[in-house]
């Protein structure tokens, strides 16, 4: 397995991606790509793509990997699939690449074209094992003499992430449309950080502004699989629902009963979020105070 690790001052870098599998790194290590640009990017990749000839080239479904892969993909006139959440790889080295529609699971392949190009959803694998004695190649890339320069940096401001990660979270709350306005929005907010949770959403909570697009679940947002997930006021609509595939507990709180969602659910609760969630953080609350005086 090849890999391309591009940035600045990455020298270490390479010797983590051949502990968890790389056989060969090639790096590109300049001040000129200490910022992401997507063009300078793409042109590096690209040159290496032609010289190596990849049969296979998957990047992350990161906001970088979903802007590059396009980039890169049609400049070497091939197809790409977006977002997947499978791969197989069958005995004529055609690539299934799996992504949800259609209420199940599309497989698309490339039969013709090279390199078969796919971004990966963060969270579907699980990550290698390390194993800091083998051994790789690092190959070192030198910079093209021209970088594009339509984007030039201004000014980078780095916004802290707020909260528990999503990704790393043992219990995430999730709340869906049926929040209903900001307020309601905070009631479900509440209940996370009243159970140290990470707070994630639906799309309908992105839509109306409540929720960072980073927080949305599913099939265009993250993968997530804590120990305990709760669903606050959504339907179980598919493309939020598979990015929870590997919650090991889910429980919903919706005031329909015959909503989808609690065919999905391991626990549901049929009430109005509005009256039932403050009521639930306070009981949590009460709760954790009686934990810290006994
Ligand atoms: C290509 C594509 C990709 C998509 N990707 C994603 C994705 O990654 N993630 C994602 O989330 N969505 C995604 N969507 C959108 C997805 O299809 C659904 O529209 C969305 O998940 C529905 O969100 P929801 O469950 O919050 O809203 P709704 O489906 O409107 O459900 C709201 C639920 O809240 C309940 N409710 C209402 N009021 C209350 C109340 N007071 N108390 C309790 N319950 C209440 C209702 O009974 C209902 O079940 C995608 C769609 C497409 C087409």
């Amino acid at each position: 397995m090849e890999t391309v690790l591009l940035g600045d001052n990455i020298l270490e870098q390479p010797r983590e991606l051949i502990a968890a599998g790389a056989d060969r790194v090639y790096l590109g290590n300049s001040p000129e790509l200490s910022f992401y640009q997507p063009e300078f990017y793409a042109k590096i990749i690209v040159k290496l793509a032609r010289e190596r000839k990849p049969q296979i080239m998957l990047l992350g479904s990161t906001s970088m990997g979903r802007e590059l892969a396009p980039l890169v993909a049609a400049r070497l006139k091939t197809g790409l699939t977006a977002h997947c959440i499978d791969l197989v790889l069958d005995e004529n080295r055609i690539l299934e690449q799996k992504i949800p529609a259609y209420g199940g699971l599309l497989s698309i392949i490339c039969p013709q074209k090279r390199p078969q190009m796919a971004t990966i959803a963060s969270g579907v694998f699980p990550k290698p094992d390390m194993d800091a004695d083998r051994t790789g190649e690092v190959i070192h890339l030198e910079m093209p003499d021209d970088v594009p320069g339509r984007i030039e940096i201004l000014e980078v401001v780095r916004e802290e992430p707020e909260g528990v990660p999503l990704e790393s979270a043992p219990i995430i709350v999730a709340g869906g449309a049926g929040a209903g306005d900001p307020d309601g929005w905070q009631q479900i907010t509440d209940l996370a950080k009243t159970l140290n949770a990470a707070l994630g959403c639906t799309r309908p909570a992105v839509d109306e502004g409540w929720a960072a697009l980073e927080t949305m679940i599913g099939q265009s947002g993250k993968m997530v699989s804590p120990e305990c997930y709760i669903g606050v006021g959504l339907s179980g609509e598919l493309q939020h629902m598979v990015g929870i595939v590997g919650s090991q507990m889910m429980i919903a709180i919706n005031n329909d009963a015959k909503s989808p969602v609690f065919e999905q659910v391991d626990f549901g609760v049929v009430d109005d979020c509005r009256e039932f969630v403050p009521v639930l953080t306070e009981k949590i609350k009460e709760y954790k105070e009686k934990q810290v005086i006994c």
